[in-house]
């Protein structure tokens, strides 16, 4: 039966490198998002270092307010038991050693070929009252351990360890002993076009869609724009008639759904129309041609390129003119233009893509201010191109201009010229 009134869950992270921002909490963010499918409401994250009191005030006021407490980290061989020795503190157990893990623990290493140290054989020493769940890619064992009808589960912190653990036995576990419902989303990805455009674009439609008990969520990155389209799993068949409505009303600024990329869509096109592309990059500096070669296969299409990062490149490889460098400077139409013709004849490919811009944070001037963007598409019936302003951050312009250098490309092809 469908549980209305969903568990709360929270995420208890442990580990001073959290704090310090040496490494980034992504356990905690893909633990949330698997919790919120699985129908749980998040309550907190905690972030907390790797001490005794911090640990047992955390759980205890995850206690107070969840149903189910998520816990990662600290369970490392380098740390001195100081997590186990907590959570023996806190739910009255104590340490015992585990004869079939010490096991497991000794072909981990025999099977590598590794000496086994003394902090090895400590990691099998475990909570006496806490089920154990093991882990086959590594070292460092999950326990699960129930609180009257509360759920606690302590994982370790090495990311793929503990997403291995969470899919092959916490997650059918937890949606064994809690029924709740669950939810269902589909991603729908679009790029050319800012979160507020978009936000006016499908007012009405947002709208009607948050009164009829779905949900919208905008998900921006540099350039592109994922919106995420939920509700629970009952709606599931609503959730995909409305994303038919919504791709609809935005036309040409979708490029694919869910994990799709706009790399991979722009690959598709080309390998159906059976194109190839090459790419000539001044200020993305080989990003767009990395964009490019992500994608399995790509070698099907993509030829290659020329980083023709200074002046002298452009002229000597791609045949732009000395004059027009001088006059007009390496950010102007006519450069990039000649940049993407150059490179398609130098590689003798159907398309040819270029940019150039001053991608900051100096270097700009009152003409061409920081941000300024030139991109190129040439075929052999036309060459365009297209000027942008982009911010004044560096990093944050090489991207989008990839990203934008793609969607025209994407624009082009599909305009069928
Ligand atoms: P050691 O110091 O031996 O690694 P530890 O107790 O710190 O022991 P864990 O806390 O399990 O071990 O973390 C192991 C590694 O996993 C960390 O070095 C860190 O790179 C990564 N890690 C830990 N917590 C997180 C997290 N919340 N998100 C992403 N990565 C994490
Ligand atoms: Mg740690």
């Amino acid at each position: 039966l469908a549980n209305f009134d969903p568990m709360h869950a929270e995420i208890i992270s442990i580990g001073d490198e959290l704090l310090l921002g040496q490494t980034i909490n992504t356990n905690a963010a893909w633990m949330g998002e698997q919790l919120h499918l699985a129908g749980f409401k998040l309550k907190q994250v905690t972030t907390i270092s790797d001490e005794r009191e911090h640990i047992l005030s955390a759980l205890k006021d995850a206690e107070s307010r969840a149903d189910l407490v998520l816990i990662t980290g600290g369970l490392g061989p380098t740390k001195d038991d100081i997590t186990k020795e907590t959570l023996c503190e806190y739910f009255e157990t104590r340490l015992v050693l585990n004869e079939q893990v010490l096991v497991g623990i000794t072909a981990f290493f025999t099977g590598r070929g590794l000496p086994m140290l003394d902090v090895n054989i400590k990691q099998a020493e475990l909570p006496e009252s806490a089920e154990i769940l093991e882990n086959t890619r590594g070292t460092a064992m999950g326990m699960w351990f129930n609180k009257g009808n509360k759920v606690f589960v302590s994982l370790p912190g090495v990311p793929h360890e503990m997403k291995g653990m969470m899919q092959e036995q916490v997650l059918p576990k937890i949606q064994e002993l809690f029924h709740n419902e669950g939810s269902y989303y589909q991603m729908i990805l679009t790029v050319g076009m800012g979160e507020s455009f978009i936000a006016e674009k499908i007012a009405e439609w947002e709208s009607r869609i948050r009164a009829e008990g779905l949900g919208l969520a905008y998900l921006p990155s540099p350039g592109i724009v994922k919106l995420r389209v939920s509700g629970p799993k009952g709606l599931r068949q609503k959730v995909d008639e409305e994303c038919l409505k919504l791709e609809a009303l935005l036309g040409d600024l979708v490029f694919g759904r869910n994990e799709s990329s706009l790399a991979e869509a722009v690959g598709k096109l080309l390998r159906q129309q059976n194109k190839t592309l090459a790419v000539a990059e001044s200020c993305t500096g080989g990003y767009l041609g990395h964009l490019i070669t992500t994608i399995p296969g790509s070698s099907d299409y993509f030829k290659g390129g020329v980083i023709s990062y200074s002046n002298q490149l452009k002229s000597e490889m791609l045949k732009v003119s000395g004059a027009d460098l001088e006059q007009l400077g390496a950010v102007s139409e006519v450069v990039v233009k000649q940049m993407a013709v150059g490179v398609r004849m130098a590689c003798g490919t159907d398309y040819g893509v270029a940019t150039s811009g001053v991608a900051g944070p100096n270097g700009g001037t009152t003409e061409k201010p920081v941000g300024t963007v030139w991109i190129a598409i040439s075929n052999a019936s036309e060459t365009t191109a297209f000027k942008f302003i982009f911010g004044k951050s560096r990093e944050r312009n090489i991207a989008i201009a990839a990203n934008y250098a793609l969607n025209l490309l994407r624009k082009r092809i599909i305009g069928g010229e």
